[in-house]
């Protein structure tokens, strides 16, 4: 492995930035190799550690990520350059609900604020390519959409209810065909159905 992932994972987790799991991250590499993925939207950068793991999967992947936060942002603009990914990840400094893109792309990854993914979903998706497809992290939030016990915070309570929402909204949705999958902390994948 190499020496400037390992890196950013120490970080990660020294600073309790909320990366993916590393067989979240591998599901979704084999996915965008397997699928011969090669341009990318994902929403929440944070350290830039997923756009930078994507776009190592091949040659002619491009990245563009957004981030609302000043300091992840930075940190991010670093280890791209660190990897000299800076012509292949375009990361734009700004809260997704005020972006405005023109592109399409083949895959967007939602990996930004957990109450926000239905927002997230209907906003983009009108960026993505016929056959595309989007991916979300942390359906499960440590497995807390799925659990009967109480849960205490009001906080994390309102957070899986959101998500809990999502799932049925992606469950529902005639135009894309949703799998979901218990790996690393939940993740589903919207395959778009073409009419
Ligand atoms: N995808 C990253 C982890 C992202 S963590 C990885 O796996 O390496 C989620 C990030 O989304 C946080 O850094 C947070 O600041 C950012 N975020 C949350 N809501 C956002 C919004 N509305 N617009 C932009 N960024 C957002
Ligand atoms: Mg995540």
């Amino acid at each position: 492995m190499d020496h400037r992932i390992e890196k950013m994972e120490q970080y990660a987790k020294e600073y309790h930035i909320p990366i993916m799991e590393s067989d979240g991250i591998e599901f979704v590499l084999d996915y965008i190799e397997k699928h011969h993925i090669k341009n990318i939207l994902e929403i929440g950068t944070a350290i830039g550690y997923s756009a930078i793991r994507m776009c190592l999967v091949h040659e002619n992947i491009t990245v563009t990520t957004i981030e609302r936060d000043q300091e992840r942002y930075e940190l991010a603009l670093q280890n791209i350059s660190e990897f000299g990914l800076e012509n292949r990840i375009k990361v734009l400094y700004q809260d997704a609900f005020s972006v405005e893109l023109e592109e399409t792309y083949d895959m967007i990854f939602i990996d930004a604020a957990k109450s926000q993914y239905i927002k997230f979903f209907e906003k983009f998706e009108k960026n993505l390519k016929p056959n595309g497809v989007i991916i979300s992290d942390n359906i499960n939030f440590h497995g807390m959409t799925h659990t009967k016990e109480p849960i205490l915070s009001r906080n994390v309570r309102g957070i899986v209810r959101k998500l809990n929402m999502y799932i049925d909204f992606l469950k529902e949705n005639p135009n894309y065909n949703t799998f979901f999958y218990d790996i690393g902390d939940g993740i589903s994948v919207s395959i778009k159905q073409v009419k």
